[in-house]
């Protein structure tokens, strides 16, 4: 194979849902919800079959869609798009992340990455030619250093790639961190891509701030989001960029070729999906924040030290208070001690010492199922 996929392996997710199946495992790894997203959602999708939205979608998205993602944008933070030209449909993040990688970076150039990242992450600025510069986000509280990001910074830098809620940490990135950031990329002509996958997912009255919100930030920001978690819906891969006419040109440049268009009857159901009201994201985060705090709870009572998240369906421990040194380790003796998996986080890093004694563990499970993970996670 081709040098560029050198070191790509297999997705720890694939990895990792296939031991939790032959295991019998409690899968509290790969992040996807054990239940689905609105009945209403559902039925529009079975629909739009049945009415005949099965021939390819309009490229750039069906037009409910691409005004129901303005709509949300301008209904969640005041921002104006027009949704014929600064909105793409994406065949869910992934692709948008990639496209919009592939649409920005010259073989060679340097795309600064916050450290745990998302491991596609990796992958979509390998396959684009591209140099990963990590910017490690620290234990307890994963915080980004705006002086580390300042010298990750050199001539060759193009892109910085940010994610907030921050999965695999949990962490929500502050008005001053956004503001830093938004500031070092006018100062030094840089691209953002900002990955808001989890943007509904954000507990404790939070509230997340969209980077494409700061002054000068809206002809150099990709902004990505995803149906995928909002609605519970991860199988669907509906996602969306919005940005300026420019912007959003130049991510459909690659991603017409890619995948051309995306899910055409998931397309009118995630339109009215979006248009639900303030009492569906409430609910969504309630009852995530609920499932959050047992799981939490639990593994701190087995004596895990948890870093209980700010935001995404994700909780970071480390496991040596346990007596264990190492994730990885960790995490292959798991299913057969315990009968749960989990994620490592070494593989989300480049300086893996930072994440040796970390592990992920996914809470959008059902309350029961939580249960039964903590009652296992007894026989430790
Ligand atoms: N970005 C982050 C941070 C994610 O956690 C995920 C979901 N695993 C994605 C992107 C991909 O989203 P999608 O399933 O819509 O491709
Ligand atoms: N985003 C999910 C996670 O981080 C799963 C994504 C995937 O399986 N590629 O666990």
């Amino acid at each position: 194979h081709a040098q560029r996929l050198t070191g790509l392996g297999t997705t720890i997710f694939a990895e990792m849902s296939a031991l939790a199946a032959r295991t019998g495992s409690v899968n509290l790894g790969q992040g996807f919800p054990d239940t689905d997203g609105p009945d209403s959602l559902l039925e529009d999708a079975i629909a739009a079959i049945r009415a005949g939205a099965n021939q390819y979608a309009p490229g750039r998205g069906v037009p409910t869609l691409r005004q129901a993602i303005v709509d949300h944008q301008k209904r969640f933070y005041g921002l104006e798009y027009d949704p014929d030209t600064e909105v793409l449909v994406t065949t869910g993040a992934t692709e948008a992340i990639a496209a919009a990688l592939l649409a920005y970076v010259e073989p060679g150039d340097e795309v600064i990455a916050l450290e745990p990242y998302y491991d596609s992450y990796a992958a979509g600025i390998a396959m684009a030619g591209g140099h990963r510069v990590p910017v490690t986000l620290r234990a307890p509280d994963y915080r980004l250093d705006l002086d580390e990001l300042r010298a990750a910074v050199t001539p060759r830098t193009k892109v910085l790639l940010i994610n907030s809620p921050h999965n695999p940490t949990g962490s929500v990135l502050t008005d001053p961190e956004l503001r830093g950031i938004a500031g070092l990329a006018i100062e030094h002509d840089l691209v953002v891509i900002t990955d808001e996958v989890y943007e509904h997912l954000i507990y404790d009255e939070l509230q997340h701030h969209p980077l494409a919100s700061y002054d000068g930030m809206a002809d150099r920001t990709v902004s990505i989001s995803s149906a995928g978690k909002t609605f519970s819906v991860t199988g669907w891969k509906i996602g969306w960029i919005t940005g300026s006419p420019s912007v959003v040109t130049a991510v459909n440049t690659a991603k017409q070729f890619l995948t051309f268009t995306s899910g055409a009857p998931f397309q009118p159901a995630v339109a009215n999906a979006l248009a639900l009201g303030n009492e569906y994201f409430d609910a969504l985060r309630a009852d995530l924040q609920a499932r959050r705090d047992l799981l939490c709870d639990g593994l701190e009572s087995l004596g895990f030290e948890v870093h209980r998240p700010q935001g995404t369906y994700f909780v970071t421990t480390d496991v040596r208070p346990l007596g264990y040194t190492d994730g990885i380790d960790f995490c292959r003796m798991l299913p057969d001690r315990a009968g749960v998996v989990a994620i490592p986080h070494q593989v989300f890093y480049d300086n893996t010492e930072s994440g040796r004694p970390l592990v992920r563990w996914a809470f959008c499970k059902q309350p029961h199922i939580l249960q039964e993970a903590l009652t296992r996670l007894t026989q430790l």
